[in-house]
């Protein structure tokens, strides 16, 4: 027997339909053996739709209401959950995040986990009961009730998953798991059967979708095997985790996903997919003074006004000037008060220019196989310039390439080096059932 955490998402509960599928599916987990707590998103594009009412009565309504608002999207779908579980004759309890002993600190549409008590939630697994919990919400030390940013279900799945030391977080969505690439720009894309955890975090910080950025986080701090797989059908879906899962999960599960056989780590692809992120600006300070603290004061200011920056490059000029040019990417929200915290300080800069461009894509490569395979970038290089497209800037980690193109050649750059990398598959594998892609 084994507990499962099971996240299904707006689309997957998106009406009274979709709902009961998703009860039976819940059902018959526990029929085969297993114990299930879920964690549920609101239904289909309601949390946007509460968005858009209180944008309707206030243009700068207090975080505090904005967070009662939107932790209610999520108790009318975990309510209905367990009614249509308990209509199928399985006892089953739903929670908010505060019942279910999610902590978290007071930034209102953002708040950081900061201790996990899921006490009745474990006394409803010990009562043979199914607990329902309400994702994306938990309450502050004053008691108030606050959200963990949008998308934020992942990360109450997997936080509850380490809390009561699950065997697996299956995060249901409405795509087969994770693919090579977008399948909505290269309709070959093949879906990944098992991906390390530092290959998801890459992925899903440099715009693929798929998934809660901090739930991969939290999977890899605790060691938690996710299996992100669709609500619409009964394929096995995209393993991450970096150890072997539960043999007790067999039968459940595929034996994929029961151990890394030896040759599969010979056979390891060298790269496991390209992400690409239309949300990034780009910013050139040209004509900064080239002496010791001036890098570390320009990002005392971009810092200040809360922005988070990605990539930085700086360029000396040869000619002697004493002037470089420092450039970096930022998402494309914070451009506006980034820009006016450099102008306002262009007096201590000492800069010549400001330069702002929002027409750009980044690409990114990823695979642990580059630590040990020279030639990626070559071939990354060599498929760009054969598509005929541009490289602005690059930058590199250990299993990470990014490179900065037009706007207007992402899709073109992406399809290439896709194909350039063997990533290819036979026959179009990707289907998107809900259309959301949560
Ligand atoms: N309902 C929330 C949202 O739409 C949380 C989630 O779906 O994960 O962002
Ligand atoms: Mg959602």
């Amino acid at each position: 027997m084994a507990l499962i955490v099971q996240k299904y998402g707006g689309s997957s509960v998106s009406d009274a339909e979709a709902m009961k599928r998703v009860a039976q599916r819940i059902v018959d987990t526990r029929n085969a053996g297993h114990n299930v707590v879920v964690v549920v998103s609101a239904m289909g594009d309601s949390t946007d739709e509460l968005l858009d009412l209180a944008a309707e009565l206030s243009d700068n309504p207090p975080q505090r209401e904005m967070d009662m608002l939107l932790s209610a999207g999520e108790r009318v779908s975990m309510s209905l959950l367990a009614m249509s579980i308990n209509s199928l004759g399985v006892p089953a309890v739903s929670y908010t995040g505060a019942q279910a002993g999610i902590m978290t600190d007071a930034h209102f549409g953002k708040a950081q986990i900061t201790g996990m008590v899921p006490e009745r939630v474990a006394r409803s697994i010990r009562d043979g009961q199914v607990a329902i919990v309400a994702g994306f919400q938990g309450v502050s030390s004053d008691d108030d009730v606050t959200t963990l940013g949008r998308g934020g279900s992942d990360t109450t799945a997997v936080a509850l998953a380490a809390a009561l030391h699950a065997d697996v977080c299956e995060i249901y969505t409405d795509v087969d798991g994770l693919f090579t690439a977008d399948p909505r720009i290269v309709p070959n894309a093949r879906r990944i059967h098992r991906i390390s955890q530092e290959e998801t975090l890459e992925l899903a910080a440099h715009g693929a979708k798929i998934l809660h950025l901090r739930a991969v986080e939290f999977a890899r701090r605790y060691k938690v095997p996710l299996h992100v797989r669709s609500s619409f059908s009964t394929k096995d879906g995209t393993w991450i985790s970096n150890t072997p899962a539960n043999p007790d999960l067999k039968g459940l599960v595929p034996d994929i996903a029961l151990a890394i056989p030896q040759e599969e780590k010979v056979e390891a692809p060298i790269i496991s997919g390209i992400a690409h992120d239309r949300s990034q600006d780009k910013i050139t300070v040209v004509g900064i003074a080239d002496t010791p603290g001036m890098a570390a004061r320009l990002f005392e200011i971009i810092t200040a006004a809360g922005s988070n920056i990605d990539m930085i490059v700086q360029n000396v000029p040869t000619s002697g000037t004493g002037r470089a040019n420092i450039t970096f990417t930022l998402p494309s929200s914070d451009a506006d008060k980034t820009m006016a915290a450099i102008e306002s300080a262009k007096d201590e800069l000492g800069y010549t220019k400001l330069q702002y461009n929002s027409d750009i894509g980044i690409l990114s490569l990823i695979g642990a196989g580059m630590r040990t395979n020279p030639g990626v970038s070559a071939k990354l290089f060599g498929a760009l310039s054969e598509a005929g497209v541009n490289i602005d800037l690059i930058s590199t980690s250990e299993i990470r390439i990014s490179v900065v193109t037009k706007l207007e050649d992402l899709d073109r750059a992406v399809r290439s080096v896709h194909s350039a990398f063997g990533l290819d598959a036979t026959e179009s594998e990707a289907v998107i059932y809900g259309g959301t892609g949560r």
